[in-house]
Formats: C-alpha cells, sequence, structure tokens
C-alpha cells in the first residue's frame, strides 16, 4: 500500500473545505471496498478523509413523507429500520441480500452506491483494464465475461454495477443530496447518477472531484408489493448474475429494475409499461439493446425466468 495522509473531519463543513485544499483526496467510510482497493494499489489516494465523524448516521421522516437517509447509516440498521421495512421493502430485502452480516454492519449508504465492480481483470493489475488504467484495453472483451454485462456496457468496457442496494434505490427514484468542495448543495436523481461507460469507464458517476454524499432521499412511500431476488453462485456472500426489483400495484400496473446486468441499475418506462403484459414482454424491452457475450447470453433467460418467478409471488 502506498504511504497517503490521514484525516478525520468532523462537520460536513470541514470535510468540504478539506476536499478543496486537497484535489486528489479520498473520502472513507466503511472502507469495506476503498481499503481494498488500496491494498491492491488500484486506488491510490495520497490524501484519505475520514467521514465517520461526521453527523450523517440518521433515517429522518422528511416534509414530502419520504426518508432521508444519512450517508453514514449503515446497511445494517438501514435494512433494519422499520418505516423501511414497512413502507420501502424491497430496499431492506436487497440490502439483505448483499455481502454479509459483518460487511453490512460496517458498510454505509453512500460507500455502497460508490463501491467498484467486481469485474476480475479490474482486480488484476497485470491485465489491461480500461477502468483501472484508462487506455490499456478491455481484457474482458475476449476473456472470461460470465459475470459481466449484456447491456448498456461499451466497447472500452462491459463490467456491471455490483450493488444490491442501488438496484432498490433506482426502482425507489431515490435522490442523492450532495456538497461540493466550495460548500454547495445539489440533489441528484438516481437516474442520472451512474454514467453509462462510453469512452470514459472510469469515470462512473456524475460527482465531481470532492464532492461528498450527505443523504439519499427516498421520495414517499408508493405501496404495491415490492420484492427483490437474487440470482448467484453461492446462496450467500455472492454478487449477482442477475437480480430482479419489482413492485407490484393492486390495479396490476407496475415497476421493475434489474441488477447484475449493465453498468448501472437497469430500468426502462418502456418496460414499467409492458410488465401488466408479464415477464417476457417486460424483458424484450430492458435488452432491447443487449450485446451479450457467448459467455453471458445465459442472462437474458435468466432475467426473464427470475422476473416471470417474481409476477407469480405477486400474482399469488
Ligand atoms: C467479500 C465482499 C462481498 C460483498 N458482497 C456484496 C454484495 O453481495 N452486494 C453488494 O451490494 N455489495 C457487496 N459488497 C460490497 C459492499 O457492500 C461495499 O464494500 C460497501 O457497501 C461499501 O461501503 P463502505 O462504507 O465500506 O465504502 P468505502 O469502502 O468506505 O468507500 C467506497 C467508495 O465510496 C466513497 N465514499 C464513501 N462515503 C462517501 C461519501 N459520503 N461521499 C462521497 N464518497 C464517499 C469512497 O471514497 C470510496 O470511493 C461486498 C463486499 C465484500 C468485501
Ligand atoms: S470490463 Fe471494464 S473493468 Fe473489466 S477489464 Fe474491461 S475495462 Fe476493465
Amino acid at each position: 500500500m502506498k504511504t497517503f495522509h490521514y484525516e478525520r473531519a468532523t462537520t460536513v463543513a470541514e470535510a468540504a473545505a478539506s476536499a478543496a485544499k486537497h484535489p486528489d483526496a479520498r473520502f472513507i467510510a466503511g472502507g469495506t471496498n476503498l481499503l481494498d482497493l488500496m491494498k491492491l494499489e488500484i486506488e491510490t489516494p495520497r490524501h484519505l478523509i475520514d467521514v465517520n465523524g461526521l453527523p450523517l448516521d440518521r433515517i429522518e421522516e422528511t416534509p414530502e413523507g419520504g426518508l432521508r437517509i444519512g450517508a453514514l447509516v449503515r446497511n445494517t440498521d438501514l435494512a433494519a429500520d422499520l418505516r423501511v421495512r414497512r413502507d420501502y421493502g424491497v430496499l431492506s430485502r436487497a440490502l439483505l441480500a448483499g455481502a454479509s452480516g459483518q460487511l453490512r454492519n460496517q458498510a454505509t449508504t453512500a460507500g455502497n452506491l460508490l463501491q467498484r465492480t467486481r469485474c476480475p481483470y479490474f482486480y488484476d493489475t497485470h491485465q489491461p483494464c480500461n477502468k483501472r488504467q484508462p487506455g490499456s484495453g478491455c481484457a474482458a472483451l475476449d476473456g472470461a465475461s460470465r459475470q459481466l454485462a449484456v447491456v448498456g456496457a461499451s466497447k472500452a468496457c462491459i463490467a456491471t454495477h455490483p450493488s444490491d442496494m442501488a438496484v432498490a434505490m433506482r426502482i425507489l427514484d431515490a435522490v442523492i443530496d450532495t456538497v461540493l468542495p466550495d460548500g454547495s448543495e445539489r440533489s441528484i436523481p438516481i437516474a442520472e447518477f451512474y454514467r453509462a461507460p462510453g469512452d470514459t469507464p472510469h469515470i462512473e458517476t456524475v460527482l465531481r472531484p470532492g464532492e461528498l454524499i450527505a443523504s439519499v432521499t427516498l421520495p414517499a412511500p408508493v405501496g404495491g408489493r415490492q420484492f427483490y431476488q437474487k440470482v448467484r453462485d453461492r446462496a450467500s456472500y455472492a454478487f449477482a448474475l442477475v437480480s430482479v426489483a419489482v413492485i407490484m400495484q393492486p390495479d396490476g400496473s407496475g415497476r421493475v429494475a434489474l441488477g447484475g446486468v449493465a453498468p448501472r441499475p437497469w430500468r426502462s418506462d418502456d418496460a414499467d409499461a409492458e410488465l401488466a403484459n408479464g415477464a417476457k414482454a417486460a424483458c424484450q424491452r430492458l435488452f432491447a439493446d443487449a450485446h451479450p457475450t457467448s459467455e453471458n447470453q445465459f442472462k437474458l433467460l435468466l432475467a426473464e425466468r427470475t422476473l416471470a418467478s417474481v409476477l407469480a409471488q405477486a400474482r399469488a
């Protein structure tokens, strides 16, 4: 691991000011992803700003009837919150499908959104990887791509986003509230938060350098029956091959979002409109522009069958 300077911030203003002073700084929260990347020298920040002392660990009700989730709320606490379990069941289920109990105790809401891909070549520093080293190429294109994206990727990168929580946040239309190094604030709908990889897969979100996530806001509950089903190679402690988040309303309308198939949580209005016509119709929309590899083509059928299974549960 390369040497770095470590600092603890105690207020949001202090964290923002430090980010302004150190343009190459990174925030560290639970550290469950960033520390691994630093040990492998995939990320080599020279300045770390520890945000664990900031007062961002609460879940509060908003005047609009939603919830504001502090960036530091741990995944375990978010999944167990009674309001989340009652009104945002898809979020609680997605969180509990992720990682392990110990990791969820440590992992934070912001860190979970910003975790990096699990593409094996991203972690293998002897392989070309445009995300790790821009312009070096993509070993996955002619390599092992079973786990990787079937839709929404580019010729430069076919990695998936690994977060389960982000898929639930996407179906709930969450909004990410941030503070910039100059102290100004902005709110980013999650639909606009993750960038398509294009020619610059190393730039994964619309966050600017030094921009701190302060909270994630959920709109007022939409009701309905909420599901999160994850298919993976092991029953626990594994990332999704495919995951399906669904919210079905009594009138037959609904929403669907997929994980494990794209560089970001995958959703389309057209697919939502087709949901009443079944899994095949919705998946035709979700995968309208799919470009699977020979190794991961199975994900198209796997997603359709998983969605069919969830829709059957919703009807039961
Ligand atoms: C073995 C293993 C299995 C896992 N399995 C799963 C799984 O099945 N599903 C799943 O979804 N996840 C899984 N994870 C990933 C885990 O959920 C993430 O590592 C965790 O959520 C990251 O949160 P953190 O607080 O530890 O982030 P950190 O490691 O502290 O930070 C991650 C990134 O977020 C940035 N960051 C943190 N806080 C802020 C902030 N407030 N503002 C701006 N930037 C910030 C950091 O700079 C860094 O870039 C697994 C992890 C491991 C190690
Ligand atoms: S798919 Fe993306 S992360 Fe994986 S090797 Fe290619 S460029 Fe790197």
